[in-house]
């Protein structure tokens, strides 16, 4: 059993799940079929992955054609045609155990033993699900989140007796369709992501019920001061208050009483019109900034971090997997091991204990694994250790993008992908930290690129400015000009959206390659602002003044063509041939005389702000220097003997 050897997977159900995860599958590469029990379940699910992937094909997000990978789904209501030849099958019918029950006995019928047997379940423990099948080792549970055509992550779990051939072999399928895995090593309810989400909504909930804060108040506060996508009330009536109300009563877990009263009135959020906010006769969620109030923020933040050291401390998941698994599934802003880390974990156990002792509620009790780090003195970021160790690396830790400095190649990867890579205060920190901290002579070049795949970066995180100091947002924000003045070339590889602060840090770098579907824009004066990352100067630098104001005064997007046209960027290429051109580019910058490079650099940037004769005599000065170096003589050299040179920036 192993990546290898899975050609061909066997989906399960056409419903919600299961035509997206035939859809992913088969956008990846793979031959699938797709199985529902009546002829018109499963058609209704090849009509909604049809539909999917031409609007793909349109917006240019797919690499094959929409008719490429409709070729290669199958659909079927014959259990046994589907799955006789899977290397992988996916069940993803209803959440019923006894019908799962029913599906994996005819599995082990219909099936191999070296077939990978996974099941898409939201609640049901793995291990229960595998017990009617006499091979327990090849059934694992693979989490995907809805709609999985938008959702990149993936929890890959252990039941009890799944293997970690089976595991491993799983985790890398989900690789290669270019989703995000994380491990769930223990076959815990709720998983990673639903074990996190709970108090996020539940504390508010039994706030409000105790009358210690209201609805908005608890929005407000969590959407705008602590950048959470939505309120977690607004969220409650977006997925449906029945849904936690049902998790809760079958954990055994109390239930909030206005979560009660809701369930009981039928006001089940947006698809009765009436939840926690009104959305007939109302404006639906309609806080405001100023709602906000003094919410207890932490108290809903210290439960989540509870249950997160209860993941790390039982083996669960490691705190990078717990932090992915909550950015990506959940649209959290950072990941809350991280978080934690920065409050201070004795602020956090101090709040539990607190609580606990005040209310007695075991939902408070703190778990031994976060009084163990506290008592080892492993307090968060400030301490240098806590979920995290923040020992002595040279560089870093970075927790918001991803390096690699190899051949000379500094690659450098946004990784903010549930926020469109959106430039937070951490990411500019991190960006100013490495590239003014990494060691040049090791460097011959630089790329920046956006996680995931919709785009370079979207913007400055906006979340950030409400509780922001103005006077400290009027300091030039060092990352764009640590960018801007790094001693090596920088290419900036864009696919997908790259609009106001994320256009500015393309800007710093010096050159810039997008795929034609990029689009790139100014939108900062639609909020009433005007870029604060350099771009007022440097579109007019780049584009002259009559362009640099028309995006700038009408906070419109252009797409990559005019943008190339313009001069914004150096090239537009089609998806499948933007890796290749920009190989070509980093291979001259990397193969480049870095000495000669560094100077060209640095007299064009500044040359450009002085005038003419100080600029002619200050590249001047760079030419005599350069005259004086062994690349020179090297460059010379190859020139005359007809081979590459080999420059070692000496
Ligand atoms: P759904 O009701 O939309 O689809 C289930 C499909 O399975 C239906 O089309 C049904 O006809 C079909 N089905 C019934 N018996 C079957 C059988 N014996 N063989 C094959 N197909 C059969 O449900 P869904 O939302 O797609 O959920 C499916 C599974 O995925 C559940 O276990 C659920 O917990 C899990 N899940 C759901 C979500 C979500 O947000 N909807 C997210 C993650 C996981």
């Amino acid at each position: 059993m192993s990546l290898e050897s899975i050609d061909r997977v066997a989906v399960l159900g056409a419903g919600n799940m299961g035509h997206g995860i035939t859809e992913v599958t088969a956008m990846a590469g793979y031959d699938v079929t797709m199985r529902d029990i009546k002829d018109e379940f499963v058609e209704d699910g090849y009509e909604s992955i049809k539909w999917s992937v031409e609007k793909l094909e349109e917006k240019e997000m797919l690499d094959d054609s929409a008719e490429e990978v409709l070729d290669r789904i199958d659909t079927t209501t014959d259990l046994e045609a589907a799955v006789a030849d899977a290397d992988l099958v996916i069940e993803a019918a209803p959440e019923e155990l006894d019908l799962k029950h029913d599906i994996f006995s005819d599995l082990e019928e219909y099936t191999s033993e070296d077939t990978l047997l996974a099941t898409n379940t939201s609640s049901l423990p793995i291990t229960d699900i595998a017990e009617v099948v006499d091979t327990p080792e090849r059934v694992l549970g693979l989490h995907f989140f809805n709609p999985p055509v938008k959702m990149d992550l993936v929890e890959v779990i252990y039941g009890q007796d799944t293997s970690d051939e089976a595991a491993e072999a799983g985790y890398e399928w989900v690789e290669s369709i270019d989703k995000t895995p994380i491990y769930v090593r223990k076959d815990v309810r709720g998983f990673v992501v639903n074990t996190i989400v709970g108090p996020f909504g539940g504390e508010p909930a039994w706030m409000v019920s105790n009358d210690e804060a209201t609805i908005r108040e608890a929005d407000a506060t969590m959407v705008h001061e602590r950048g959470y996508p939505m309120g977690p009330f607004e969220l409650g009536d977006l997925t449906g208050i029945d849904v936690g109300y049902h998790v809760r009563k079958e954990g055994g877990d109390p239930i909030p009483p206005i979560t009660e009263e809701k369930v009981e009135a039928g006001d089940l959020g947006q698809k009765t019109g009436k939840g926690f906010y009104d959305y007939e006769d109302g404006d639906g969620a309609d806080y405001e900034p100023e709602d906000a109030g003094d919410f207890d923020w932490l108290r809903v933040e210290a439960r989540m971090i509870n249950r997160a050291a209860f993941l790390v401390g039982e083996d669960v998941a490691k705190p990078e997997e717990v932090d992915t698994g909550v950015q990506l599934g959940l649209g959290f802003p950072e990941g809350i091991c991280r978080r934690a880390d920065k409050i201070g974990l004795d602020t956090v156990l101090e709040k539990l204990q607190t609580l606990y002792e005040e209310t007695g509620s075991d939902r408070f009790e703190p778990h031994p694994y976060l009084e163990q780090l506290v008592e080892e003195g492993k307090t968060g970021e400030e301490a240098g250790a806590g979920f995290y160790d923040y020992g002595d690396d040279e560089l870093g830790p970075f927790h918001d993008l991803n390096y690699e400095l190899e051949d000379g190649v500094l690659s450098v990867e946004l990784d903010r992908p549930s926020r469109m890579n959106a430039l937070s205060e951490d990411l500019l920190n991190e960006i100013d930290e490495l590239f003014s901290s990494v060691d040049t002579d090791e460097v011959r070049c630089a790329t920046i690129e956006g996680a995931g795949d919709q785009a370079f970066c979207a913007g400055a995180d906006v979340s950030g400015f409400s509780d922001a100091n103005p006077t400290d947002l009027m300091d030039v924000t060092p990352a764009f000009e640590t960018v801007n003045d790094f001693e090596r070339p920088v290419l900036a590889k864009i696919d997908g959206f790259c609009l106001g602060g994320g256009l500015e840090l393309a800007l710093a770098c010096d050159l810039r390659v997008a795929t034609e579907r990029s689009s790139f824009g100014a939108p900062e004066i639609n909020l009433g602002l005007i870029p604060g990352g350099g771009g007022t100067q440097r579109l007019t630098r780049v584009l002259g003044e009559t362009r640099a104001k028309e995006l700038v005064f009408r906070g419109n997007h252009i797409d990559a063509d005019r943008a190339e046209e313009w001069g914004l960027i150096n090239r537009s290429v089609e998806r499948d041939e933007f890796d290749d051109t920009v190989d070509e580019f980093v291979s001259d910058l990397a193969g480049g005389p870095p000495i000669a490079l560094k100077i060209a650099k640095k007299v064009m940037n500044e040359g450009e702000d002085a005038s003419i004769e100080a600029a002619i005599a200050m590249e001047s000065q760079g030419f005599g220097l350069l005259t004086s170096t062994e690349d020179v003589l090297e460059g010379t050299a190859a020139f005359a003997e007809d081979r590459e040179p080999e420059f070692e920036g000496k």
